[in-house]
């Protein structure tokens, strides 16, 4: 016979740290709407892609720009030949790359830090935003292992306006040997439309170029 004075306990204790965790989500709200127009995709990806967004979203929130909208919509697109790109609080992504990719979920971290970075237009340059997304993906991602995902590695060849996963390489790297804070604190200046070149400077010390060229003398990472 089952000792019922110890299972109401063990109930009681659940409800209450339930009732714990919904009072904390519901601070961290996102209103995800999820539009898939039978792609034919398994329930994985719409499940990889909610938790990114209801965990990794209220982090970047927390830590770049807790103004920015609280609505997502991720629409999987069949007709779309690119991966994915974000407009307007909408990611859209191509039903075509995610068959091809199925791990490849944390391409949604990249996408939902631009809704986060909302730039107003020619606020600055367009690798930087490409390289602050991929930063992101690079330390919110909550599996780039299993996508294969990863810094590029570096080379000679290489420029910071190259964008993407080299820019974020190169971020990563100044935030390890001059300020930690340096993303966040670009991409505010980009938000408020008072990016310039001069900022590097004053947050590092050094000029882009010398910043560049320091890194590749010695592009080590920790
Ligand atoms: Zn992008």
């Amino acid at each position: 016979m089952v000792n019922l004075v110890p299972m109401k306990k063990t109930i009681f204790f659940i409800i209450a740290i339930s009732g714990m965790y919904f009072g904390y989500s519901q601070k961290n709200k996102i209103d995800l709407t999820y539009i898939d127009n039978a792609s034919g995709l398994g329930p994985d990806i719409q499940k990889g892609f909610a938790k990114i967004v209801h965990t990794v979203y209220p982090e970047l929130l927390k830590d770049f720009n807790p103004d920015a909208r609280k609505d997502i919509t991720i629409f999987i697109d069949t007709d779309y030949d690119g991966v994915a790109y974000a407009n307007d609080g909408r990611v859209t992504v191509s039903s075509k790359w995610l068959t091809s990719h199925p791990e490849d979920l944390d391409l949604m971290t990249h996408e939902i830090m631009h809704i986060i970075q909302a730039y107003p237009p020619h606020s600055g340059p367009g690798w930087l935003t490409e390289g602050i997304a991929d930063y992101v993906r690079y330390k919110y991602g909550l599996d780039n292992d299993m996508a294969g995902w990863s810094l590029t590695p570096f080379n000679p060849k290489q420029h910071y306006t190259n964008s993407y996963r080299i820019t974020a390489r190169f971020l990563a790297w100044i935030t390890q040997n001059y300020d930690k804070d340096l993303v966040k604190k670009m991409d505010a200046r980009l938000r408020e439309k008072q990016y310039s070149e001069n900022l590097w400077k004053e947050y590092t010390g050094k000029t882009l170029d010398q910043l560049w060229e320091e890194y590749s003398k010695n592009p080590v990472l920790s």
